[in-house]
């Protein structure tokens, strides 16, 4: 089966919609937490996810939009972001957040945002967190999101390797153990600023890493009308 992969969506729909104008059709959509939080339109992102259809965990974002005390942790502009995401969300958002399962196993994948063993808040950055997390799997295979930023570890009988996918890079893991990162479709952190997903192909054992344009500016003077924090528009444009 091809699967279409989104993390970090972050409540931009330009974005969203970019990625699924260009993404191939596919058997499953799987999002990787992160709904909400930073951008302008989370309804409107969780609407069009509830008509995909699709599988999806939960993020610290998404945690602390229904009311966690995640948003304890959060810095100034991601706090003042989630503060106003919790004033407008629907209760029909609301509710399909907090039916968001932290982790999920579907085709011999486990799905977490932050990482199998910590899905909520451990970001997979090196690959000691990476092995602790593979050792923390049930399955062979795993997706994660939380850092934006594309990455796969591959662990082969306990020897780990990292890379960082660029745009169209594919990797044939096949039946090797492989932790692998989307980016982010809504706030990449990458230094590209294009929105960034990823298709996995379970019978052919293949995952490939893509990015989509999309209208920053739009974005950015939707953020502005709302009056989300200036650092959080500006850094869409750089991808940062
Ligand atoms: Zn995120």
């Amino acid at each position: 089966m091809l699967i279409l992969v989104l993390s970090d969506i972050h409540a931009n729909l330009e974005a969203l919609d970019a990625v699924l104008d260009d993404a191939p059709a596919v058997g499953e959509t799987w999002v990787i937490g992160d709904i909400v939080g930073y951008g302008p339109e989370p309804d409107e992102v969780v609407e069009r996810l509830r008509e995909r259809g699709v599988i999806a965990v939960r993020g610290n974002h998404d945690a602390a939009a229904i009311g966690g005390d995640e948003i304890d942790y959060f810095n100034e502009d991601a706090r003042r972001a989630m503060l106003w995401t919790r004033t407008v969300i629907s209760d029909r958002t609301r509710a399909w957040l907090t039916a968001l399962p932290e982790r999920v196993v579907r085709e011999g994948f486990t799905l977490a945002h932050g990482s199998p063993r910590d899905p909520i808040w451990e970001y997979v950055t090196t690959t000691p967190v990476a092995r602790a997390s593979f050792d923390a799997m049930a399955t062979d295979h795993g997706v994660i999101g939380h850092t934006h930023r594309p990455a796969a570890y591959l662990n082969d009988d306990g020897v780990m390797s990292f890379m960082t996918p660029a745009e169209g890079s594919q990797l044939v893991f096949g039946t090797r153990r492989v932790l692998l990162n989307a980016g982010s479709v809504g706030q990449p952190r990458d230094g590209i600023n294009t929105a960034a997903w990823m298709t996995l192909d379970t019978e052919a054992g293949t995952a490939t890493w893509q990015r989509s344009a999309y209208d920053i500016a739009a974005v950015q003077a939707a953020m502005r009308r709302v009056a989300l924090p200036a650092f959080l528009r500006d850094r869409l444009a750089y991808g940062g």
